[in-house]
């Protein structure tokens, strides 16, 4: 976002002409940004074969899929229906991988049907494929090397209660398994969850994935999951990617040659790519003191942007009509009824009635959480793309929320 004559921009476009425009509550994108992301992963890697599977869960608008896939990502997938959708985004079904979790064998079976890369994370499921594809169809081993992460107990899965993953102490019993069924394991897989700072969390689980691999003798990759973490507060310390792409690239490199044959080596970034591409524009409702302190309530909420009231996430925010006000504190909160808090005791230029604030940072796991409750329908989506803003999504309205209800009355 830059500042120039009082007004603030985005790529070139000017945010509040955007509201004007479009509305608010709004959700704008930009394309330089998630191109600078994709571009500074790729480039981090001193390898010639690095895939990029972006986890589509973040962010599933088809414009922001379609760009990555452009830019020559992949997907990754952890439901049938991102599944459809990455297809119907023009990927190959060769470039997804399908990573769930406590499906039905069902939807994996239409997986399969599909043609995208299937990732197992069960061994009574591994056994269930197995039985009925023999070696017919290759998988792809979801492990869990119990490396713990950093970040947030509700988005770290690499813990011994964790649902995700076959845990590594458990390879022998996969092993039989495999062999017993003629499976075709071609790849392994970890994803220890979001917001690892600590470079040596991934190599350290990166050894343990690649002491199991020389087990397996058709893997065709190794990959190595995602959690590299953005920067949510200015001082915040963040994966340093350069560092990691050259320690874990030569690592890789040497693991191949023990393992005797070239590999692919895979990444499933959801939030590095398309984190920092967002903000929330919402407008203030309301400037409530109370005995406490001094609310501002805006047209947003949980139902909008979750991250705040779930994950206790830090959101930096700016008052994008009131540049030079004096600085105040207000407790941010929406409109829902609930106690749904987006920031305590903010600093902000003095907030009136009308303003627009910006909230940053909002581009993964914003819209792609949201929903409905109290009846409120869900925002529209900009994406700014060669200085131009485009609608990519249009704003719900009230009638969108009759669209599946039936009138039992009327039959
Ligand atoms: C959510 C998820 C990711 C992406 O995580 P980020 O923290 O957004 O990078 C990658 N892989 C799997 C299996 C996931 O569930």
């Amino acid at each position: 976002m830059e500042l120039e004559n009082d007004r603030y921009s985005l790529d070139g476009i000017d945010l509040l002409d955007l509201v004007d425009e479009y509305g608010s509550p709004l959700y704008v994108y930009s394309a330089k940004s998630i191109a600078r992301q994709y571009q500074r992963l790729v480039q981090a890697f001193p390898l010639t074969d690095l895939h990029i599977k972006y986890a589509c869960k973040a962010n599933s608008n088809l414009n922001i899929m379609k760009l990555l896939r452009k830019m020559g990502s992949g997907l990754d997938t952890v439901s049938i229906q991102e599944v459809h959708l990455g297809l119907h985004a023009g990927f190959q079904a060769s470039e997804i991988l399908f990573t769930p979790n406590c499906v039905s064998f069902e939807e994996i079976e239409e997986a399969v049907g599909l043609g995208v890369n299937i990732n197992i994370d069960n061994i009574a499921i591994l056994e269930h494929f197995g039985h009925e594809y023999q070696d017919q169809v290759p998988v792809c081993l979801r492990i869990n090397p119990h490396v713990l992460a950093g970040g947030h107990a509700h988005i770290q899965t690499g813990h011994i209660d964790s649902k995700f993953g076959i845990s590594i102490h458990q390879i022998r019993h996969v092993m039989r398994v495999v062999k017993a069924n003629h499976i075709r394991v071609e790849g392994l897989h970890m994803h220890t969850g979001s917001d690892i700072l600590d470079p040596d969390v991934f190599t350290r689980a990166a050894e343990l994935l690649f002491d199991i691999a020389i087990e397996f003798e058709h893997l065709r990759y190794i990959d190595l999951g995602s959690g590299f973490k953005v920067a949510y507060r200015a001082d915040d310390v963040t994966t340093d990617i350069e560092q990691l792409g050259k320690v874990l690239g030569n690592r890789f490199k040497v693991f191949c040659e023990a393992y005797g044959r070239d590999m692919q080596l895979w990444f499933e970034p959801g939030k590095f790519l398309v984190s920092e591409a967002g903000i929330l524009l919402v407008k203030t409702n309301v400037v409530k003191q109370t005995v406490s302190t001094v609310f501002a309530g805006v047209d947003s909420g949980q139902n909008h942007l979750i991250r705040p009231m779930f994950y206790d996430a830090y959101h930096h925010m700016t008052n994008l009509s009131n540049p030079k006000g004096v600085q105040r504190i207000y407790s941010v909160v929406g409109y829902i009824c609930e106690t749904d808090t987006f920031a305590y005791d903010r600093k902000l230029s003095e907030v009136r009635v009308g303003d627009v604030l910006a909230m940053h940072n909002t581009g993964a796991y914003g819209f792609s959480m949201s929903s409905n409750y109290n009846s409120r329908p869900r925002p529209a989506e900009v994406l700014i793309e060669d200085g131009k803003a485009r609608l990519i999504r249009k704003r719900e309205t009230w009638k969108d929320l009759l669209t599946h209800q039936l009138y039992a009355d009327q039959d």
